[in-house]
């Protein structure tokens, strides 16, 4: 299917990304339907990817915006999305990214920690303004997922720890320049074992219960993201099950009848619709290894590096028998390899190789390591 597209690829300098905006548009409307069904929020998590043709996309839905520091706060906002829609998440807020956002009149902090209350107050107060938060509470769910992409375990450094709520909920009255709307969850990235949300569901119960035994009901629910991708079959299922995902929700969430339910989503919405094109530069043949070196590395695709992941990687030019090769970047490290052991037609100098799903956490974390050239993008409409 991107082989359609090679004679637009041949044209361009590698490496770079290409977006498939027809793709986004398919995923971004069904997402949109599906939580439309029952009056859901969607956030979309800007951390995964913040080019502005994506981000207009996502704009043109209403879904509001998740970020994860002042800059995207700052992005958002430059976007377009309206400082009412636009939530404000991570560990470690600094005072200047709390005041730029105070100053931007942003809809709600989710806070991790008791500190941060404690500094929000302090700098809401020498504003002479009122900050609403709401807690982000590290539930204890296991989201089944990569370690390195589990936030909602104890041992993870993400949210309020629930012993902590009890001393929490007598020190808010003497905060008065916050106000607490409501609860946030968040528990980890590519989830593809549903059974993860449910567990989450019951979570969140327990703890609205427990908060409404001492009087607190919230207008507000965030239970985050997470939502896994394929990232094995690129072109069979690129649109991910929204419809069950938000039915879980419907199903198990105790929502109160005046209650706002949000969710923020990242990688399901955004990570089929981009592909890292690369060109074969060399052939390497070891004893027991054949090498494939091209021309995109960690620095422009990261995750393989980071977290052992996975993407699928094509050769848009060859139609060759296969062939066993190791698939690696030009970058001075070991673990700049994308893929071992991998069966690809046999493949030749100049040819040119998609890195599939790469939409989500690719372009945003590209590095400048080794020197390298920022990677480019293009879309396909
Ligand atoms: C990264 C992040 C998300 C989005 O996660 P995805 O796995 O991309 O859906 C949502 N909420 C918070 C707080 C995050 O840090």
């Amino acid at each position: 299917m991107l082989k359609e597209h090679l004679n637009t690829f041949s044209q361009h300098q590698t490496p770079f990304y290409a977006y498939d905006l027809r793709l986004l548009r398919q995923i971004l409307d069904t997402a949109k339907a599906e939580a439309g069904k029952y009056g859901y929020h969607v956030h979309y998590a800007l951390k995964a990817n913040a080019n502005a043709p994506i981000l207009a996309e996502v704009l043109q839905r209403g879904f509001g915006a998740d970020c994860v520091s002042g800059n995207e706060v700052k992005c958002a906002l430059e976007a377009g999305f309206p400082a009412e829609q636009v939530v404000f998440a991570g560990v470690g807020k600094s005072d200047a990214e709390i005041n730029f956002a105070l100053d931007a009149n942003i809809f709600c902090f989710n806070v991790e920690s008791v500190q941060e209350l404690e500094v929000i107050q302090e700098l809401a107060a020498a504003k002479g303004k009122v900050a609403q938060v709401a807690l982000r509470i590290n539930p204890n769910v296991d989201a089944y997922t990569h370690k390195h992409i589990t936030t909602g375990l104890e041992e993870n450094k993400f949210g309020i720890n629930t012993w902590e709520l009890e001393g929490l909920v007598e020190r808010f009255p003497s905060w008065p320049n916050l106000k607490l709307i409501g609860l946030h969850f968040h528990i980890g990235s590519q989830i593809t074992d549903l059974r993860a949300f449910e567990n989450l569901c019951l979570r969140v119960n327990e703890i609205q219960n427990w908060f409404e035994a001492r009087g607190l009901v919230f207008p507000h629910l965030n239970v985050g993201g997470g939502l896994g991708v394929d990232y094995r079959s690129p072109d069979e299922k690129p649109v991910a099950d929204f419809a069950a995902y938000f039915a879980i929700f419907d199903r198990l969430l105790e929502k109160r009848p005046a209650q706002v339910v949000h969710f923020e989503l990242g990688r399901a919405l955004v990570a089929p619709c981009g592909n890292l094109i690369s060109k074969v530069l060399y052939l390497k043949h070891g004893q027991k290894t054949n090498f494939v070196i091209l021309d995109a590395g960690m620095t422009e695709l990261m995750r393989p590096a980071l977290y052992q992941a996975y993407h699928h990687i094509e050769n848009l030019t060859s139609t060759l028998p296969v062939k066993t090769y190791d698939v690696v970047g030009p970058i001075c490290e070991s673990t700049d390899c994308f893929s071992k052991d991998l069966e690809l037609p046999e493949t030749k100098r100049g040819d040119l190789v998609a890195l599939r799903t790469a939409g989500a956490y690719g372009e945003v974390m590209a590095s400048a390591y080794n020197l390298r050239d920022r990677v480019q993008a293009i879309y396909l409409f």
